[in-house]
């Protein structure tokens, strides 16, 4: 199960478990491009199954493992990636933004998590999680989307304590920049949404497939954290190692979308 299937990190993911004769439910809230996502992957010999939904709907993520346990039997990997941003100072932004955020990121995961376990202790699954640099340290202009990757990783390092003797592994994955359009769907600051400016990226941006084979391996791998750029693996020990400098050079460098 593939949320936020339709995007470019999830559609890569998608193509790639496909490649590997993989059963897959994918779950997104556009319709449209799920549609032409789940032709393409079934045209070339895929078995998918096509939810649209919003993962931040309990209900509807229920439903969605009802129908892929009735699809294909199991949920053996679950993986999820949907996720919107923002780009705007705290001081200038609609509270709601931060929560928007919150219910898609965070809560998007822990319905799906939640509703998939008893499933996923038969198989003695995969969960994987897609957080970001910013689930880690600090990025400017972002305070509700960094708090929904931070979130991710408390929740999903301490449930893998909890599923260790299950068998249940749980991978959390943190990309630095891939060419998707996330940057392009980012909310402004009102609850409208579409204002944000263009995004600056900083140490270029990965291919959706790249991330999408390294996520891949490091789920068949059972591994518990992927760093799967040299940007995320700098900005890991950079940001530990000397958190204020980082924070310096992170302002330095991605402050410029808001003249700062
Ligand atoms: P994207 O915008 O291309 O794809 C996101 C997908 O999520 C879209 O298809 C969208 O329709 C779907 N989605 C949004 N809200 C949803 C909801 N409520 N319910 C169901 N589906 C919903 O972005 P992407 O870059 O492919 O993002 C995938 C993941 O990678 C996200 O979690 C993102 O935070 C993370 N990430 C991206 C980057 C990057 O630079 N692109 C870097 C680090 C982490």
């Amino acid at each position: 199960m593939i949320t936020g299937a339709a995007g470019g990190l999830g559609a890569a993911l998608c193509r790639r478990y496909a490649r590997a004769g993989a059963k897959i439910a994918a779950l997104d809230l556009d319709p449209l491009r799920l549609d032409a996502l789940v032709s393409a992957l079934t045209i070339a010999g895929g078995e998918v199954l096509s939810l649209a939904l919003d993962v931040s709907d309990s209900s509807a993520v229920g439903n969605a493992i009802s129908a892929t346990v009735g699809r294909f039997g199991s949920v053996d990997v679950i993986i999820n990636n949907a996720g919107i941003s923002h780009r705007s100072l705290l001081g200038e932004t609609d509270p709601a933004i931060i929560r928007k955020v919150m219910e898609v990121n965070f809560f998007g995961a822990l319905n799906l998590t939640h509703a998939a376990l008893p499933y996923l202790k038969s198989s003695q699954g995969s969960i994987a999680a897609i957080s970001s640099v910013a689930g880690f340290s600090p990025l400017i202009g972002r305070t509700g989307y960094a708090a929904s990757k931070h979130a991710l990783h408390g929740f999903f390092d301490s449930l893998r304590s909890e599923l260790v003797d299950a068998g249940i592994s749980v991978t959390i994955v943190c990309p630095s920049f891939i060419a998707t359009g996330i940057g392009g769907a980012a909310l402004g600051s009102d609850r409208d949404g579409k204002a944000a400016g263009p995004r600056v990226t900083t140490g270029g941006e990965s291919t959706p497939e790249d991330i999408a084979e390294k996520i891949f391996l490091a789920i068949a791998r059972r591994q518990p954290l992927l760093l799967p750029d040299t940007t995320s693996r700098l900005a890991w020990w950079y940001s530990r190692l000397l958190p204020g400098a980082y924070a310096r050079t992170m302002k330095h460098r991605v402050g410029s979308e808001f003249k700062l």
